[in-house]
């Protein structure tokens, strides 16, 4: 089994410094890959309502027998913005779950179109006090929109999810997040197993070193200080993915892995994008 490093997040929970996405996990095959990723040694499994695998990753839990050491993720969909709809919201997950708590709550997107993510906040921090969540954090945020939720309230999130990966390295965002003791958390950090894994650049490290393409990028990520949430339905890959703490990387090499630069994938700007 793989041990996981961890870091301290800006509200004192202890951290893994990397994770399993469980985009497309569902069902029984679904709620097993789960397992399997926690018999690995992942700790931190990121959910989201529209995910619709809330119930497989609460059974996973369950199954896996440990779940005080577990942080699971789940997030608030943009159907849900505001602040009684976040509070029913946090309750309809924590059902699907079957868990008493969530340990890590984000908001998915901030939809400024429907302006209502600081209303969304509010009731997070309120659901915080109440115990029904730990940690409270955002995804898809910019440093605008992060630098309003401080101001108005006063409480930084945990953790910001977002694009990352050698093509989107995020360098003005990561050096924010590290001002504010904001943690980064990368979404897609394989970049969805696109072209990024046979990057000449990509393999001439990994050969360097005698690891995967796969496990270079993640290093990599380990190395900006972000904690990357491979996603992997087979336990094989789940074990090479989490087996990136024995090996380093040179200035040179990270410097090399973000000159890949080219922009967002998908189209997903947070000022304009929006998701329901
Ligand atoms: P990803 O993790 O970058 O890539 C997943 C793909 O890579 C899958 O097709 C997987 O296939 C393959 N893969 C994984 N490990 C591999 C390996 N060692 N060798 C070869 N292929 C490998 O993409 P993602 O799922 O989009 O992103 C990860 C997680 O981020 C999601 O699952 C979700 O939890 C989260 N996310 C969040 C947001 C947001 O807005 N907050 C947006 C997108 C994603 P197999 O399963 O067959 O191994």
């Amino acid at each position: 089994m793989v041990t996981i490093p961890t870091v301290t997040l800006n509200d004192g929970v202890s951290f893994p410094e990397l994770g399993l996405g469980t985009y497309n996990l569902r069902g029984p095959e679904g709620t097993d890959a789960i397992v399997s990723a926690v018999e690995v040694g992942y700790r931190l499994l990121d959910s989201a309502v529209s995910y619709e695998n809330e119930a497989e990753v609460g059974e996973a839990v369950r199954r896996s027998g440990i779940r005080d050491e577990l942080i699971v993720t789940t997030k608030v969909p943009g159907r849900d913005h505001g602040y009684d709809e976040t509070i029913a919201s946090a309750e309809g997950s924590l059902e699907r779950l079957g868990l008493d708590r969530i340990d890590l709550y984000l908001i998915h997107w901030p939809n400024p179109s429907v302006g209502k993510w600081l209303d969304t906040w509010r009731a997070m921090i309120a659901l915080r006090e109440r115990g029904a969540v730990r940690s409270i954090g955002v995804s898809n945020f910019t440093p605008a929109m992060l630098t309003r939720l401080i101001d108005e309230t006063g409480v930084a999130p945990a953790v910001n999810q977002v694009e990352l990966h050698p093509y989107f390295p995020q360098a003005e965002l990561r050096a924010f997040h590290a001002e504010h003791g904001i943690r980064t958390e990368s979404w897609s950090p394989l970049a969805r197993r696109s072209e990024l894994l046979s990057e000449p650049v990509v393999g001439e490290i990994a050969a360097a070193h005698g690891v995967s393409p796969t496990q270079a990028v993640l290093r990599w990520h380990v190395q900006l200080g972000s904690t990357p949430i491979p996603k992997s339905a087979s336990a094989e890959r789940q074990a090479e993915n989490a087996d990136v703490f024995g090996f380093s990387l040179t200035d040179a090499e990270v410097a090399a892995l973000a000159a890949l630069e080219r922009g967002r994938l998908w189209n997903g700007d947070p000022d304009t994008h929006e998701e329901m």
